[in-house]
């Protein structure tokens, strides 16, 4: 999970659907903006080009319970549908970290050591969306308590291991031609906020810099 920023003001639709009964919070409008501020990628596992979109509540609107929650900007995010369903637990009801508001990197460190996810928290500020954020984060790359999960974790696992090859390929590269412009030019494109499992990639990159020294502008 990575810093987004999200645009203002709020599309259009959301004010008009909401004086009405059964409202709309996914008109074009809505679905456009969000793919475009999120770079369409899942702002939960970090799935890039994502098949199956979702528009997420941050915090649950519970069938039309909370109305205000339905139709309010900033409570609209953009999910895949498995982490929209994995989130979809009693025990996330209170929220996770808004990243559009907070920057996740700066709370959390992202792991991938021997293809096991391993998050850990780094700061000491007491808000527990912290902790639930790197549980969810956690369970959508390795729950696997439905036949579809078990293919769907799994299938994030192997995304996330082959974009981070695809990162230690160049840092080998770089160590070999640390000047090369086509090396740097490539690895700044994978360190981008907006490319698949910036997070895990940025996180990596951030503990290792003395190696790479030159990469430092990158994962600002
Ligand atoms: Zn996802």
């Amino acid at each position: 999970m990575v810093k987004i920023e999200r645009s203002y003001p709020a599309p259009c639709s959301l004010a008009v659907e909401e004086q009405k009964k059964t409202g709309s919070y996914e008109k074009p409008d809505v679905v456009e903006r969000l793919k475009k501020d999120f770079h369409n990628k899942c702002y939960i596992c970090e799935l890039k080009n994502l098949q199956d979109p979702q528009v997420e509540h941050l915090f649950p609107h519970k069938n039309g319970r909370y109305p205000e929650r339905k139709f309010d900007w900033n409570n609209l995010f953009w999910a895949c549908g498995h982490c929209n369903g994995v989130k979809n637990q009693n025990k996330y009801d209170e929220g996770i970290l808004d990243c559009c508001r907070s920057d996740p990197e700066k709370e959390i460190s992202f792991g991938l050591k021997e293809g096991e996810i391993e998050l850990k928290r780094l700061s000491s500020r007491e808000d527990a969306a912290i902790d639930r954020t790197m549980s969810l984060i956690w369970e959508t790359f390795n729950l696997r308590n439905t036949g579809m999960r078990v293919y769907k974790s799994e299938m994030r696992m192997k995304e996330l291991q082959k974009e981070m090859n695809l990162l230690f390929d160049n840092l080998e590269s770089l160590k070999k031609d640390p000047d090369s412009g086509f090396l740097l030019r490539k690895l700044k494109v994978l360190l981008k906020r907006e490319s698949a499992f910036a997070a895990f990639k940025r996180c990596y990159v951030r503990e290792h810099i003395e190696e790479y020294p030159q990469l430092k502008e990158y994962i600002q």
